[in-house]
């Protein structure tokens, strides 16, 4: 189960009261908790690039970061993944590709569908039988992941794992689509670790629950 849910918050955890750790003076009212601790996650971290090197053996790794969420994760991941070659003699070549999507509106405002628009590295042409690992901070619906995914597979890889920092719990969640759980959280509005709220808190290295004060000063 460790494995699959990874470490599961239940829905009544309340966080750490904020003065047991250290944060940006200037986040003060804008959060109500530590969720989970910068030391947690990098436990945590630690842990999938186990896994991670455990079902790649040899095989190179094409990691592709979505960005801007996932620009922490993905760099802690590998930087793990790196340690434990080193640790083990057994090294895995890392290639890091990095790609945003933006979703659109297309279409008359009572009659929109949301549209999916991948951007950055366009050409993923080299991942053509290879081994790939995409790594996203947080899995909500799972739209973004299925639609990314789907991108993917037109450039017929070898295989594709999906390392999600956060996955939440929604209804009809998509938990099947993420191999690597760090977390499974329940559904609420986090930031901090490079998630952001309108370009706020990615400077945070805890992951926090944002409060009512933060939600009305960085709105837009
Ligand atoms: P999905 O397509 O899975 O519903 O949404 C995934 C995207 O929504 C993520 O890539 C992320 O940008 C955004 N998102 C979903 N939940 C949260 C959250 O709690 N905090 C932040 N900062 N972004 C979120």
């Amino acid at each position: 189960a460790g494995m699959k849910r990874g470490i599961v918050i239940k829905d009544d955890w309340p966080g750490y009261s904020l003065d047991l750790f250290t944060y940006p003076e200037h986040y003060h009212d804008d959060i109500e908790s530590v969720y989970i601790p910068h030391g947690v996650i990098m436990n945590r971290t630690e842990r999938l690039a186990h896994y991670i090197m455990n079902d790649f053996q040899d095989d190179n790794i094409m990691v592709l970061c979505v960005l801007k969420g996932g620009y922490k994760f993905c760099a802690d991941l590998v930087e793990f993944i790196k340690i434990l070659g080193r640790n083990s003699n057994k090294y895995l070549e890392t290639r890091v590709e990095f790609i945003r999507l933006k979703s659109y509106l297309v279409g008359s405002n009572d009659q929109s569908t949301e549209d999916l628009h991948i951007i950055g590295c366009q050409d993923l042409s080299f991942l053509r039988g290879k081994s790939v690992l995409i790594v996203e901070a947080i899995v909500d619906t799972g739209k973004t992941m299925k639609a990314l995914l789907k991108h993917v597979e037109t450039f017929e890889p070898k295989m594709v794992k999906v390392a999600g920092l956060l996955v939440k719990r929604v209804p009809n969640m998509a938990e099947s689509l993420t191999d690597y759980v760090g977390f499974e959280i329940p559904n609420r509005f986090v930031v901090g670790y490079a998630l952001d709220y309108n370009e706020y808190f990615r400077d945070l290295n805890h992951i926090c629950v944002i409060s009512r004060t933060g939600k009305m000063k960085y709105k837009i």
